[in-house]
């Protein structure tokens, strides 16, 4: 057995309580990797097709990856698989922390949940020991609450790690994630819904496997040169002068190719929310439901949300394991609570912008309730701009919304409405499936300002600003997310250091360039989808990915880890290959990728006639067609040819 991995997981049926361990062959991980590879592998192979989101047939993992406590940094990321009741297909969702190392350190590369319990349970590995135990008292409370139980029932100073749901994924929202760390969100994919259908509460794990390693000499020369780019960080500019900053990169006449060494510096010292008006300003980010633009969120209101008001909050740096960035904090707060995580960007202009909310401490407050719920800040932000537009357009009313009047910008009602929501009360039910399967139940045009794909609430990154996000909103096996790709993304990525034959960017270039369809965008997009298929399956961090793949070193992270001697090219196969059989997997189970619709505000059509993306729209079918074709994908019908299964050993759908 090659190194890094652990070599087997833990399947659990919960109908029947069974618990067995699965060997997995080495071949499997030198064509899957672990993590999401891992993941995608189990479900391809295990669930039936058609099999209901909801019921027994689904199969829940929850995987680290290859990396994850090696001596790699930035590989403290676990992900949670499964077919997602939100968009029917292929679904996952990853978060940091410290949970992932706990993973393999109790003796496994994953565990994977099929079947239903009759009770709330929760699965205890303790030492190698595995163990179904009743959660009836977990029931009905929330994520910090439930952790915090879990932890203190354990004797010693040494406490296990717990991944667990709230009251959210408990009540089937389909909106709901899977948390750790005391709030942090594997969101994405309503997968916490598939936990609660389960009514497996949480996983709970402590142990101490060795964790083997190939070349350790080799890790920490690695690690210690990549560490070097990381610790490199000369004073910045105060938060309020990120505007400017953003105005600049509006007005400027050209693109520019932007180092992610350059973001590395603004998240070590804000987090993502370093971007909120930088990226309000230059179009990047989704005002008033996609339908407004930075006119209607100007400095004047989002000075409110400037970085600077929620470092000056924080009262601690957070850190995943293994991460020697650092990109979150604990902030305080008063009220209802202490602290919360410190907001993420996605989560404050989710509830900010999107809704016109300028009121930063509104945002601080529904981000607790939200992590404590178990609910995805970003499809929740979506699903309130989708119920305010309706409701400004006459098709939901007072009567419909339990009296309350919803408006943009109002702060009352939008934090009235969220509570609502993690509650599943009145409107707030109808809305706790996310803005597609209420606007399916509303009727009366609604569907119009469900601002989705896939029926999945679009994150805050505007494809008419960079069209490379519109491709993987439209053409990921799991459509709607944001980590993924986009033409930044690919300049971020700097591949083209590492592997023979991609398109270097140009330093400057006109921003129409953007807008093209030849070849070259294709390959780029394709390249990000595989490589980020890569760091997922080695647990890897995308926001050290984003530092450059000749500082963050993951290729050769793997080879030292495991004692492969694998090519860029050839792990980019293997990215090649978790793609395509995730595909095959929505394609098995009856989702048409051409009929994915992307929402047509995402995509400038009709297009703006104010603001940074004036003018613009995404020539989004030649884009995907092309992508799907460079994948080896019918470039009409998006399903992979037999050709392309037949070279990766994917068996057909
Ligand atoms: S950069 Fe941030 S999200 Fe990524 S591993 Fe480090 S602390 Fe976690």
């Amino acid at each position: 057995m090659a190194k890094g991995y652990m070599g087997k997981v833990l399947v659990v049926n919960l109908s029947t309580g069974e618990i067995r361990e699965e060997a997995v062959p080495d071949s499997v991980y030198e064509n899957y990797l672990s993590g999401m590879g891992l993941g995608a592998y189990m479900l391809y192979k295990h669930i039936p097709a058609g099999a209901d989101p909801l019921g027994p047939d689904n199969m829940l993992g929850i995987v680290s990856g290859v990396l994850t406590g090696t001596g790699s940094l930035f590989t403290g990321r676990w992900m949670v698989v499964g077919k997602s009741p939100l968009t029917g297909g292929w679904g996952d969702a990853n978060c940091g922390g410290d949970f992932a190392p706990a993973i393999k350190r109790s003796g496994y590369d994953g565990f994977f949940f099929t079947g239903k319990s009759k009770k709330p349970v929760y699965l205890e590995v303790k030492n190698g020991k595995a163990e179904l135990k009743d959660a009836k008292d977990l029931w009905g409370k929330d994520t910090v609450e439930t952790e915090e139980i879990l932890k203190s029932r354990a004797e010693g100073p040494k406490k296990p790690k717990v991944a667990c749901i709230g009251p959210a994924g408990e009540k089937l929202s389909l909106i709901a994630g899977v948390s750790n760390d005391g709030g942090r969100m594997a969101a994405r994919s309503g997968l916490g819904a598939v936990m609660g259908s389960k009514k497996l509460k949480a996983v709970v794990l402590s142990g101490a496997a060795k964790i083997e390693v190939h070349d350790k000499e080799k890790m920490k020369a690695l690690s210690a040169a990549c560490n070097k780019w990381v610790q490199f960080q000369p004073p910045f500019l105060p938060g309020t002068l990120t505007f400017p900053v953003g105005l600049l990169l509006r007005v400027l006449p050209t693109g520019m190719a932007q180092d992610g060494l350059l973001y590395k510096i603004m998240l070590k010292k804000w987090g993502t929310v370093s971007m909120n008006q930088a990226s309000i300003e230059m179009g990047d980010s989704p005002i008033k439901n996609w339908g407004g633009s930075n006119k209607d969120f100007g400095p004047m209101r989002s000075f409110s949300v400037n970085p600077d008001v929620f470092k000056n909050r924080e009262t601690k740096k957070y850190h995943c394991f293994s991460c020697p960035l650092g990109c979150g904090g604990i902030c305080s707060m008063t009220g209802k609570f202490t602290h919360t995580h410190k907001p993420e960007y996605e989560t404050v202009l989710s509830l900010g912008g999107l809704l016109l909310n300028e009121d930063a401490e509104s945002i601080f407050y529904l981000n607790e309730v939200l992590n404590r719920a178990g609910m995805d800040t970003i499809s929740c932000g979506g699903s309130v701009a989708f119920a305010i537009e309706c409701f400004e357009r006459g098709i939901l009313t007072e009567k419909d919304t339990d009296g309350l009047v919803l408006k943009w910008g109002k702060t009352d009602a939008i934090v009235a409405l969220v509570e609502k929501m993690v509650k599943r009360e009145g409107i707030g039910d109808l809305l706790a499936d996310g803005s597609a399967a209420a606007a399916k139940k509303i009727g009366k045009g609604s569907e119009d300002f469900a601002v989705c794909s896939g029926r999945q609430e679009l994150p805050m990154h505007d494809s008419r600003n960079d069209p490379g996000f519109g491709v993987h909103y439209y053409a990921e096996p799991s459509p709607g997310k944001h980590t993924v790709g986009s033409y930044l993304y690919y300049e971020m990525f700097q591949l083209w250091k590492k592997v023979k034959g991609l398109p270097s960017p140009w330093l400057f270039y006109p921003k129409s360039v953007k807008y093209k369809t030849g070849r070259d965008k294709a390959v780029m997009s394709r390249v990000c989808s595989s490589y980020v298929n890569v760091v997922n399956g080695a647990g890897g961090c995308i926001f050290g990915a984003f530092i450059g793949a000749k500082r963050i070193p993951f290729f050769d992270w793997l080879n030292a880890a495991t004692g492969w001697n694998k090519t860029p090219e050839e792990y980019l196969e293997i990215g090649d290959r978790i793609q395509t059989i995730r595909q095959a997997f929505n394609v098995r189970h009856g989702i048409d990728p051409a009929k994915i619709k992307l929402h047509n505000r995402a995509l400038g059509r009709p297009p703006q006639t104010e603001g940074a993306n004036a003018g613009r729209s995404v020539p989004i079918e030649t884009l995907v067609a092309n992508y799907w074709a460079e994948f080896g994908w019918d470039e009409t019908t998006g399903v992979p040819k037999s050709a392309t299964l037949d070279r990766l050993g994917i068996e057909a759908p």
